[in-house]
């Protein structure tokens, strides 16, 4: 029987990662020995290597089921970048050209064969399958399984029947990034897998930063971030084609690089916007949900919802397509009290049955909660999906705002807050921001002097800043309640002042803006000016071989790749086969050159590894971990890198997520070892509060955190989690 350890030896040479993933390694071990899964890891926690690995390990043939054709074309051709052997069967290819490709399957040609679901219903291409030995099932997107689930596909009943009709029943993986408890028990029920076998890491995505945004103007909003993220990749989600239309207009006006669509379009121009999308030419795309069910693109940095989905599966799913690469990136949620209205027409209009009803209004009553809570937004989306972590991820817009704990400084705006709800109420509660901002600016524009605000004892009051910082004042102000946008009769955007504001006019209240400590002194030394230079001379290598093979950027090498290549400066074979993400296959087609690149690059600095490898703010918890090896405490590097211990000790925890062992027993104080074994037992893991009221006031979070990590560990080294 392969092994595990082969297994990990097979990650390393053809995928070019030195460690299993949280999970990864479960759902593996347990497939090599023949036993079914379901595992239910978030959107780029690596599902793909969960069937992949045993894909080429067992005998016989993989059968990978996967609700969409783009993406399965996608993910042939990313396995061909890696010298795997797959093809794909779905309605785009002809009868007599399937029929083939089941022939070359039969003779070993393929280990892995994508298929539609809906083949399944067809008696004549179950027929096929009986043909080819197949080893095991793959079910991706398996919540499509369900009623339930926000994706339902009729076509996945059918897997349940072909699995049972083929001659020798398969092992089964199910894989999905959303499941509630009802999903989960429809796909086990449905795939006939034990309900002991299921594995489900945590829904976390710490590259993630969440932010809701409430009462902004969204136009100004966009272009404003736009501008300040320039050569980033972004999706916009609209909620209908015809605001995808406008704002793309809008924003292609603006010269911005920008993509569109929607099922409304022709298919041509469509894939077109998709495929330039994907190879970074319009690095933007603006889109209802239509998009991203097909694409894979790594390097997404940023999402913004313009309006607010129906539910938050499908927010996490949309915003997850950011970060897949396991960069830093944002998700920006734009709130307006509207949308829900929106939703719940549409909900109340539909066709579905009252039951089902009930259920979307649910389920939107809980995205409307997601967009007013107060607590940690991350640690809200986990604990819908069943995971109750107590953890807040102290960068998203709550937990800069509202977390007492949080590294913030405050800073009293009420003076420039008075002056602007007074210069609200002069202009009568009846204009926009924009004009409010522009007569406490004092601007001569004609609009101020024709309403003859240029009058007013606000014009002007607040000169001293630019119109843009007032702009955003305002919309802070609205964002915090201060101040309520409505439509005026004629549709038109009008600021109105709320209680709040009146008591902050009359001086009962007062507003504090927390701002969020940078977390690092931003680095623009010599080093990182020279990694930047590498990097952009990679990138376009990348490009380069990208239009030659006609295939997109990322899948040829991940942002992180290069990063990691600027940061190591590999200048020979064995170096450059130690980069995250540089398998032997990639090495044989793309090595050589890029080993030149740097090298030159190199030689051209007289640089040694050691001159670039310097303080980063691409890779910051990369850097704790370069220095813990280096044998330093983690106050010793809180000191000497100016930041906060809790940030240093959250850097662990994101380096174990990324698979980089740690050595956690060097965290945590023998003295205590047994009693918090001891609370753990009687309480459980999954609440760090209790535990920390339990234990005596000198065992940190730090310290129960580590613990538990470690008991993950030892769990992943030997013992088996899977019971059968
Ligand atoms: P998912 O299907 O869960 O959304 P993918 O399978 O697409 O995620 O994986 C997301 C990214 O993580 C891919 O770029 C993949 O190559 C990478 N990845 C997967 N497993 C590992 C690992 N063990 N170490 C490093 N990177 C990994």
């Amino acid at each position: 029987m392969p092994t595990i350890v082969e297994a990990e030896q097979l990650l390393q040479k053809t995928y070019g990662y030195s460690s299993f993933r949280h999970g990864q390694r479960q759902i593996i071990e347990s497939l090599l020995q023949g036993k079914d899964m379901l595992g239910i890891m978030p959107t780029g926690g690596g599902k793909s290597i969960c069937y992949q690995i045993p894909a080429l390990m067992l005998e016989g043939v993989t059968l990978v089921i996967s609700p969409l054709i783009s993406l399965m074309k996608d993910q042939v051709d990313a396995l061909k970048q890696l010298g795997i052997s797959a093809t794909y069967l779905n309605s785009s290819i002809s009868w007599g050209e399937l029929q083939q490709r089941i022939d070359e399957t039969k003779k070993q040609r393929y280990k892995i064969l994508y298929i539609a679901p809906e083949r399944l219903e067809s008696e004549s291409f179950l027929e096929l399958l009986q043909a080819i030995d197949i080893s095991l099932v793959a079910v991706d997107e398996a919540h499509c399984i369900s009623q339930w689930g926000h994706d339902f596909r009729p076509s996945y009943l059918h897997i349940g029947r072909m699995i049972e009709s083929l001659p020798k029943r398969p092992t089964v993986v199910a894989l999905t990034a959303t499941a509630t408890q009802i999903v989960r028990h429809d796909i086990l029920d449905n795939l006939s897998i034990p309900p002991a076998h299921v594995l489900i890491t945590s829904f976390k995505r710490p590259n993630l930063r969440f932010v809701v945004l409430h009462g902004v103007d969204k136009r100004e909003y966009v272009v404003e971030y736009l501008r300040s993220h320039p050569h980033h990749s972004g999706i916009i989600y609209c909620a209908t084609r015809k605001e995808v239309d406008q704002l793309y207009l809008y924003l292609k006006d603006k010269h911005f690089p920008v993509g569109r669509y929607h099922a409304g379009m022709e298919e041509n121009e469509r894939d077109q916007m998709q495929e330039q999308f994907s190879f970074d030419q319009l690095p933007i795309m603006v889109a209802t949900n239509a998009f991203g069910m097909g694409i894979d693109k790594s390097n997404v940095r940023f999402v913004i919802h313009y309006h607010m989905p129906k539910n938050l599966e499908n927010y996490y799913q949309e915003a997850g397509r950011a970060g897949r690469d396991g960069e830093d990136s944002e998700c920006l949620l734009l709130y307006h009290a509207q949308d829900i209205h929106t939703q719940r027409y549409l909900i109340e209009q539909s066709d579905l049955s009252v039951e089902r009803k009930q259920v979307e209004l649910r389920k939107l009553f809980d995205m409307k909660n997601y967009c007013l809570t107060q607590t940690c937004l991350q640690q809200t989306i986990v604990r819908y999906f069943d995971d109750q972590s107590d953890e807040k991820c102290g960068k998203c817009s709550n937990c800069y705002k509202y977390d007492p704990d949080a590294q913030v400084e405050l800073i009293d705006r009420t003076v420039d807050a008075q002056k602007v709800f007074s210069c609200i109420k002069r202009m009568r509660e009846k204009f926009g921001l924009s004009l409010v901002s522009k007569v406490l600016k004092g601007s001569k524009s004609q609009k101020v002097k024709q309403f003859g605000f240029d009058q007013l004892s606000t014009y002007g009051i607040l000169s001293q800043h630019t119109e843009k910082e007032i702009y955003r004042l305002c919309q802070e102000l609205a964002a915090d309640g201060y101040i309520q946008i409505e439509l005026s009769s004629n549709s038109f955007p009008v600021a109105k002042l709320t209680e709040n504001a009146l008591a902050v006019l009359k001086g009962t209240k007062k507003v504090i803006h927390r701002q969020l400590r940078p977390e690092e002194k931003p680095v623009s030394s010599s080093a990182q000016l020279l990694r930047d230079e590498l990097f952009e001379a990679l990138r376009k290598l990348r490009q380069e071989f990208s239009i030659q093979e006609q295939i997109p950027p990322y899948m040829i090498f991940h942002d992180s790749t290069l990063k990691e290549m600027c940061v190591h400066l590999p200048i020979e074979q064995s170096a450059m086969l130690r980069i995250k993400g540089m398998g032997v296959h990639k090495y044989e087609k793309y090595g050589e050159a890029f080993l030149k690149m740097v090298k030159e690059f190199v030689d051209k600095y007289q640089l040694s590894p050691a001159q670039i490898d310097k303080p980063s703010s691409v890779a910051s918890h990369l850097l704790t971990y370069q220095m813990i090896q280096q044998g330093k405490t983690l106050e010793d590097i809180a000191e000497e890198r100016k930041l906060n211990l809790n940030t240093i000790q959250d850097h662990l925890f994101r380096c174990e997520v990324e698979g980089y062992p740690i050595r956690w027993d060097d965290y945590i104080p023998k003295e205590y070892e047994k009693t918090i074994a001891e609370a753990i037992a009687k309480l459980g893991a999954h609440k760090l509060r209790p535990l920390k009221d339990e234990l005596p006031e000198e065992v940190s979070y730090f310290m129960i955190k580590a613990f538990i990590a470690r008991a993950q560990q030892q769990k992943m080294k030997g013992e088996q989690v899977v019971s059968s």
